[in-house]
């Protein structure tokens, strides 16, 4: 593993050693130097990224840690594809033969994670799929055996019963209110490359899918993903969304109406359904290169059963540089998201090191690109140097709160793995309750990096402040919202995610111990946590049981 002599630099001037001695002091001053100006935002392949991983490979040694990665190396590599698209030559639809041009970023929004010059789909038949879900577990498939290769999958956003009515049959299947992964647009995207489409748009709906039109159209059609080999490439030459009324329109043309089938989608018998005579056009150039960056890993080898391993993470990267806001900072650095994680992660390796080795191994993934969508830690899972099967549980911290003790933690996930229970064991002995997240809808489950874990069938267990309102010693519920409304409506992704003289970092620390004791106690124990009953990811943990002793 060849590292940029820049990367070799920072780890050897390792800045200055911390000088304070209590461990929320040390917290607090390793969020203030990752969240200055030095350290440029921490954005991927740039020299953020260089002095971020030098600093937190210094960090590592001085901790005591071994490298985590292969061939004892400090680092994985991570190369990320980037792709912007340009004007369209094309793009619309064509219906009974009359041709509508689409406005790119008002009918319709796309990108694409093909590494391709052109984005090209010529008058690719359209397939109404759906809310496009294949769930064995809960005996619903949309897709009926379809073939969908060269054409276009049209979805609802979110799970069939998020628009059921009290009493339809479908209500509750998919967790009611909750969001599952099927409600996901990634899960869409990837649903329609599984079976060959060349191009996949959801129906944007507001209520549905949590967000507004500006939301979906702000990348304004530049895409980040993992650098795959040609065969893993995903067949979709374009992914996006169009708007309601596009959709509604597209439909009525085609003879069809889409407040109809939107019932009918919501019954397990919906077959999926081509619109006659309609057909999906694009031809738009597109700039892509690939982007040099690196996860960081590093271990502490169990002393009994070392190919065991309890997996730590926390993302390192945040936004770069972007337009300067009112008081003329240019730098979105992240301080809570995730530097705070990042520090809590060191404090967790401390803690660690301060004690014997633990019966498992201990591996700590600082990961890179959570911000592209998650790809630092899917690059990982693409390619782990501990095999999944063996990973005990993934424990992930990402934004936590910074106004004081609570008498609560969230939980994020509700109902998914018995490492809740683990979680509440180690509160209660904290003196705290377990509070579930206020908004499941969301699906925040689905949108950490524990989730790449996940995906993969590792139990999994996030901590993340604003999944909703702590109880907070000094102020209760109503402080903990007004902490969670401030921070999301303010500051989250903006360079005001800064630390600050306001920050009480009472109930990080309480989460930091908390995550510690969940993993010194499955690390010394010989206990394999499990996904519980009708998680979307039992089936995939229960194929390698034979693996595990
Ligand atoms: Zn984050």
């Amino acid at each position: 593993m060849k590292l940029p002599l820049s990367i070799l630099l920072a780890a050897s001037l390792a800045l200055p050693a911390m000088a304070q001695d209590s461990s929320a002091a040390r917290v607090a001053d390793t969020v203030q130097l990752l969240a200055s100006d030095f350290f440029e935002g921490r954005a991927p392949g740039t020299l953020g990224e260089e002095r971020t991983v030098g600093y937190l490979i210094g960090q590592l040694q001085a901790i005591g840690l071994e490298p985590g990665g292969k061939d004892g190396s400090w680092v994985q590599s991570a190369p990320l594809l980037h792709t912007q698209l340009g004007e369209p030559v094309t793009l619309g639809v064509t219906v009974a033969g009359k041709a509508q041009a689409w406005q790119r970023g008002e009918q319709v929004y796309l990108s694409t994670i093909r590494p391709q010059d052109r984005a090209v789909v010529a008058d690719a038949p359209l397939v109404f799929v759906g809310y496009g879900v294949s769930a064995p577990e809960r005996d619903w498939d949309d897709y009926k055996g379809v073939d969908l290769t060269g054409k276009v999958a049209v979805f609802l956003v979110n799970d069939p019963d998020f628009a059921a009515d009290t009493g339809e049959a479908v209500a509750g299947t998919f967790g009611g209110l909750t969001m599952t992964y099927y409600g996901r647009w990634t899960y869409k995207f990837e649903e329609a490359a599984r079976r060959g489409a060349i191009g996949a748009l959801i129906v944007h709906d507001t209520d549905a899918a949590g967000y507004g039109w500006n939301v979906v159209a702000s990348p304004q059609g530049e895409n980040f993903d993992i650098v795959r080999a040609p065969a893993q490439l995903t067949s979709l030459a374009v992914q996006g969304w169009i708007t309601g009324d596009t959709a509604t329109r597209l439909f009525a043309d085609a003879g069809q109406d889409l407040s109809a089938l939107r019932r009918s989608a919501r019954r397990a018998d919906f077959r999926p359904l081509e619109l006659k005579n309609s057909r999906f056009s694009a031809d738009i150039p597109v700039t892509h290169e690939v982007v040099q960056s690196h996860n960081v890993l590093a271990k502490i080898t169990g002393s009994q059963r070392p190919d065991e391993v309890v997996f730590y993470g926390a993302h390192w990267d945040a936004y770069g540089k972007g337009p300067p806001d009112a008081n003329g900072k240019v730098f979105r650095s992240g301080a809570n998201d995730d530097a705070l994680g990042v520090a809590g992660l060191l404090e967790i390796a401390r803690r660690f090191k301060a004690q014997p080795a633990p019966q498992r191994s201990i591996v700590f993934g600082l990961w890179t690109a959570e911000e592209r969508g998650l790809l630092g830690s899917e690059a990982y899972t693409a390619d782990p140097v501990y095999p999944v099967d063996k990973t005990v549980a993934n424990l992930t911290l990402d934004i936590l709160q910074t106004a004081g003790k609570a008498r609560d933690v969230i939980l994020v996930g509700a109902g998914q793995s018995s490492l809740e229970d683990d979680l509440a064991t180690h509160a209660n002995a904290q003196g705290r309750a377990v509070t579930p997240e206020s908004m499941p809808e969301r699906g925040l489950f689905y949108r950490a990096d524990h989730f790449s874990f996940a995906r993969q069938g590792v139990p999994v267990l996030l901590m993340m402040g604003i999944a909703g309102a702590s109880d907070l010693v000094d102020g209760g519920v109503a402080a903990g919202q007004a902490w969670v409304d401030d921070y999301t409506g303010r500051c989250y992704h903006q360079p005001c995610d800064a630390y600050g003289p306001e920050w009480n970092l009472d109930g990080a620390m309480q989460d930091i111990d908390l995550m510690f004791d969940i993993g010194r106690d499955l690390a010394n124990s010989s206990r394999w946590p499990q996904w519980r009953d009708g998680s979307e990811f039992k089936a995939l943990r229960d194929l390698s049981a034979a693996a595990r002793p």
